[in-house]
């Protein structure tokens, strides 16, 4: 569910017509709805009632402050994979003690702003990070909190780009291993254990992958708590995926059936990283169509956004549905590519597509395009990245600039030889 929707044939994000954005804000832009994030927080948290889970949401999916802030608010916390992520959760007013840090390749100087920032735990995810953790903890003098982030070994059936939780992926410590570093952390002076995390992949549509990894993680938990060693935490990641085309995904009610009963019978703090759930529908980008062409092979739309604003459809092949901003009645679909002004082939926001007859100066939306869409957007052809718009009822607010043709070359210089 989101609040996009027609009204006399006008696309409104809840109140507001995405025209008058358009005319006031420019193309392209992105416009995230505050009623939608907001819903999709609470439905998601309304599922676990009664397990009282820390909702962290992975702020890769979206790392506006003011989408951040908002989550924030409403009592999530951060899940971070960089320390430029650290920066904008804590910018966000996000509480330290609800970040969790997950990523392979965290570097010593990430590790020592996480620590003094107080964040409640790193997800290790090697042994040599595990090594190194412990030794950065120690020259500060505190005790790093961790979870290792096992690698229960199943199939997402996913994108084979954003599927993590199978043994040939680069993520995390298969089950036996982890068991082994557990009892060795257990003698590391400046490591603190709190529990274990997993996150198998993302855009899952079935909930049997899902309740396999929780099993996998309830069976090292007892394991290690035969063996003396008590955890507090469980994680369970993100991944829940949502309804691009014709995907009929879990609802957050059916995911949560799907663990409850294994997560309340272990009594650890849930932990859940969801991304695309809260913030994948509660967006979209708005375009305006330069030209259209048609070659003897097809008809092309081609739009003022580009895949250096959504690269989703280059790079993993996705589908965004495309509405029109205005409707016209009785109009014929036609098919057509949707693209970008970008010199690659692989520019293209949608494929032999049945649409209206987009003409010059039609506005456009490309919906579904609130995750992955902005925070993976790139300078690519030099053009400046979109602006990005959130709304509340009949309010709007630009939460971030459209970049300037000064931001482009921004820190760049010659070298002295040149100058
Ligand atoms: C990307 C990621 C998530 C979020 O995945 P979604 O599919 O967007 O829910 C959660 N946890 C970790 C560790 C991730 O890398």
């Amino acid at each position: 569910m989101h609040h996009f929707a027609y009204q006399d044939g006008q696309l409104k994000a809840e109140g507001v017509s995405l025209d008058q954005i358009a005319s006031q804000v420019g193309t392209p832009t992105y416009v995230y709805s505050q009623a939608t994030l907001t819903r999709h927080f609470q439905a998601f948290g309304q599922a676990f009632a009664g397990l009282d889970p820390l909702i962290c949401f992975a702020v890769k999916a979206n790392t506006n402050r003011a989408v951040m802030g908002l989550f924030a608010s409403l009592g999530g916390g951060a899940d971070i994979v960089s320390g430029g992520e650290l920066y904008r959760a804590l910018q966000a007013g996000v509480d330290p003690g609800r970040i969790v840090y997950s990523g392979v390749g965290k570097s010593e100087a990430e590790m020592e702003a996480a620590l003094a920032a107080g964040i409640l735990m790193f997800n290790l995810e090697s042994v040599q990070e595990l090594l190194v953790l412990d030794q950065v903890a120690g020259r500060l003098g505190v005790k790093a909190p961790v979870s290792l982030r096992v690698n229960p070994d199943v199939d997402a059936q996913t994108h084979p780009k954003i599927t993590t939780g199978l043994a040939k992926n680069k993520f995390g410590l298969d089950v036996d291993l982890a068991f082994e570093q557990y009892r060795l952390m257990a003698g590391m002076p400046h490591l603190q254990i709190m529990g274990v995390s997993c996150h198998i992949g993302s855009q899952l549509t079935d909930v049997r992958p899902f309740a396999d990894a929780c099993e996998r993680l309830a069976a090292l938990v007892a394991r290690l708590k035969a063996a003396g060693i008590n955890l507090r935490v469980l994680d369970l990641g993100g991944g829940l995926g949502i309804t691009y085309n014709d995907e009929v995904p879990p609802n957050p009610a059916q995911y949560a059936a799907a663990l409850k009963q294994t997560v309340g019978r272990l009594g650890l703090r849930l932990v859940l990283e969801p991304g695309r759930v809260l913030v994948g529908n509660a967006g979209l980008l708005l375009c305006r169509v330069l030209y259209t062409k048609q070659t003897p092979a097809k008809r092309f739309i081609i739009v003022d956004a580009a895949m250096n604003d959504l690269v989703r459809p280059s790079f993993y092949d996705s589908y965004h549905a495309i509405w029109p901003v205005s409707q016209r009645p009785g109009e014929e679909a036609m098919v057509a590519d949707v693209v970008g002004p970008i010199c690659e082939t692989g520019d293209f926001l949608a494929r032999q597509r049945d649409l209206p007859a987009f003409e010059r100066g039609q506005l456009m939306a490309i919906m579904s395009a609130g995750a992955y869409g902005f925070a993976m957007s790139s300078n690519y052809n030099s053009r400046p990245r979109a602006a990005e718009v959130l709304v509340n009822g009949d309010r709007f607010g630009v939460v971030r600039a459209r970049e300037t043709y000064e931001d482009l070359c921004r820190g760049e210089s010659l070298p002295e030889w040149m100058r």
